[in-house]
């Protein structure tokens, strides 16, 4: 997969991407990130990005120009019925579609080429979203100061996804909302922690006894925090 994303803080994504599981990926060719600053697509001498709204108001808005630029030098067109399959163009907006990880697998199964778009101030010139955005992704319901965030959210969110991302493949298929459940608790060494002991079924070794009892620890934890993700599976 191919990801770029389009900022006017292109420092703010410096050291995010080099640790771990994304690291590892980008080193085994599995996904390359690459970060753009909107300034370079800039036509005027100050290189602004953003102006004042049409109609009053606080704040400035980011002007569709060197949004279009930076789409069409990254994509080739800058016409949404002329993306190449695969490819899509991501609006983060508290305004958008949330973030689940239904649709994270969505994007790692279905996506190669991914152009994130990071507002900032009030947000993005609405033609940007009529003309180039294939979906507005919200990460949840509450408002940051900028989408890099929720950029580097997302990016995590489907880089661990991708096919030979994890060491074992077994490991996302276990986690919290794959399975509509929120993952089992996990313990390691040592057995006796200042005197709390590690559950006597994880150490008999009796593989059916613990899927049980870890099925079970699952649901108590659902049921108990996020009754809504029960709700929605019997629905
Ligand atoms: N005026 C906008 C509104 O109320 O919908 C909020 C703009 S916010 C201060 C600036 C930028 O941060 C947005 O353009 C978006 O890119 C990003 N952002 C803020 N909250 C977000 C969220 N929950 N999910 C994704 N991006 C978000």
């Amino acid at each position: 997969m191919k990801i770029d994303v389009l900022t006017i803080f292109p420092e703010f994504f410096r050291e995010v991407f080099d640790f771990g599981i994304i690291r590892r990926a980008r080193l085994a060719e599995i996904v390359a990130i690459n970060i753009h600053d909107l300034r370079e697509f800039t036509t005027d001498k100050h290189r602004m990005t953003d102006d004042r709204p049409f109609g009053g108001g606080d704040g400035m808005v980011f002007k569709p120009e060197p949004i279009f630029n930076a789409v069409e030098k990254i994509l080739g067109t800058c016409e949404r019925e002329k993306y190449a399959p695969q490819t899509r163009v991501v609006l983060l907006t508290p305004q958008g579609k949330p973030l689940k990880q239904a649709g994270a697998k969505e994007f790692a199964d279905e996506v190669e080429n991914l152009v994130l778009i990071c507002g900032r101030y009030e947000g993005v010139d609405e033609r940007v979203t009529e003309a180039l955005v294939t979906d507005e992704i919200s990460i949840g319901d509450y408002v940051l100061s900028g989408g890099e965030p929720a950029a580097i959210v997302l990016v995590d969110a489907i880089v661990r996804l991708l096919p030979n991302a994890l060491g074992s493949e077994t490991s996302a298929e276990n986690d919290s909302f794959s399975n509509g459940l929120l993952d089992y608790p996990h313990y390691t060494q040592p057995r006796d922690f200042r005197g709390m002991q590690v559950p006597e079924v994880l150490l008999g070794g009796n593989h059916a006894e613990i899927e049980k009892w870890r099925r079970a620890k699952a649901l108590e934890k659902t049921q108990k925090v996020r009754q809504d993700l029960l709700i929605k599976e019997n629905s």
